[in-house]
């Protein structure tokens, strides 16, 4: 019986490996199929929070389809080839996106950032913290509270008169002594506004709590800082490490939005979607490195370029002839079918991968 079968990641569970080159089993060192060689690497340094997190959505009713989704994160690695460049290529995996995976919330956020930063370069901005009073309230009371008092803040003339756009978003902590504390950071276009007015003004819609937190920021790099500080971080660690805020966590921000935008600012793509529809599926990438151990050297040429582009040159435009040549020892498996384009996400944002090396 296999010895991973009480494991839930069990298919994906070789050794992680830091320095393995998928192409090592062209000469024998090694046992790692690439996509389990990306796979590792994508959640390597969380397995055991990620253990935590599985185990938690197979735990809640009606999870089961995110249990699955969160775990098959990072498989079904694609070999892809540009449109518009031909002899370009990537690799392309499936996401899970969940909130609560990490990898999916890191390559998101930062995204996010860049849209944000991309879009402040030259305004003069502000960046403002809101938070409500400890008072140990259930999590989802507490955000409802907070929702609602933003969105009367909007609605108030001091705010509109100082501020034209912007947007918010979600930071949950938990402390053992104070339980939950959800806040908003807000980065925001307008003028000067009087910590002190605004801090009344926050306590009027809250009704009890005025601490808030503005700051100005001129200088790029600081306007960097701050960015990276509020569009990424969306929850603490510490939620994470106990069954019971984890569980919470998972039920409550389900469907709720961790950022928006508003005022002149409304309709600002903060997810800079890729668009995958200009890269073309063109096999798995186990497919591809079956067809390179069985001797297919269009197949190796192309893999050994993706696993360094820059010093391996790429072998050019897609020539489907060449990766389905039969080299005479009857042993090269069919190519499997790609999967469907929506479903996979590239494993980089701005730059072609090697993430395993
Ligand atoms: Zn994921």
């Amino acid at each position: 019986m296999c010895t991973h079968a009480a494991d839930p990641f069990a298919p994906f569970l070789d050794p992680l490996e830091t320095e393995c080159h998928f192409l090592q089993t062209a000469v024998g060192s090694s046992s790692h199929a690439p996509s389990t060689v990306v796979y590792n690497f994508r959640h390597s340094g969380w397995a055991k929070t990620r253990h935590r997190v599985y185990a938690a959505l197979e735990s809640i009713e009606g999870e089961r389809t995110r249990a699955e989704s969160f775990r098959s994160c990072g498989s079904h690695a694609q070999v892809c080839e540009s449109l518009a460049e031909p002899g370009v290529y990537r690799i392309a995996t499936f996401n899970c996106h969940d909130r609560f995976c990490k990898p999916c919330t890191r390559f998101a956020s930062t995204k996010r950032a860049n849209v944000v930063y991309d879009f402040i370069k030259g305004r003069m901005v502000r960046f403002f913290t809101f938070t409500l009073k400890h008072n140990k309230e259930p999590l989802g009371d507490l955000l409802d509270r907070l929702k609602a008092a933003f969105s009367k803040l909007r609605k108030r003339k001091e705010w509109n008169r100082r501020v034209d756009g912007g947007v918010v978003f979600l930071e949950l902590t938990w402390h053992e002594r104070h339980g939950w504390h959800p806040h908003l950071h807000v980065i925001a276009e307008g003028r000067f506004f009087p910590q002190q007015q605004l801090a009344a003004l926050w306590k009027e819609c809250t009704g009890d709590s005025h601490v808030v937190n503005v700051v100005a920021v001129k200088d790029a790099r600081k306007a960097a800082e701050y960015v990276a500080k509020y569009a990424t971080k969306g929850y603490s660690d510490a939620i994470l490490e106990r069954d019971d805020t984890l569980r919470e966590a998972l039920i409550i921000l389900k469907g709720r939005k961790l950022s928006s935008t508003f005022g002149s600012w409304r309709g600002l793509n903060l997810h800079d979607d890729e668009h995958t529809n200009e890269w073309v599926p063109l096999a798995s990438l186990d497919d591809m490195h079956r067809q390179a151990l069985a001797g297919n050297v269009y197949a190796e040429a192309l893999l050994r370029h993706l696993q360094d582009p820059n010093k391996v040159p790429s072998p050019g435009p897609w020539e489907p002839a060449k990766y389905q040549i039969d080299n005479g020892n009857g042993q090269h498996p069919p190519p499997s079918k790609p999967l469907h384009q929506p479903q996979l996400e590239f494993l980089e944002s701005d730059h072609r991968f090697s993430p395993w090396l």
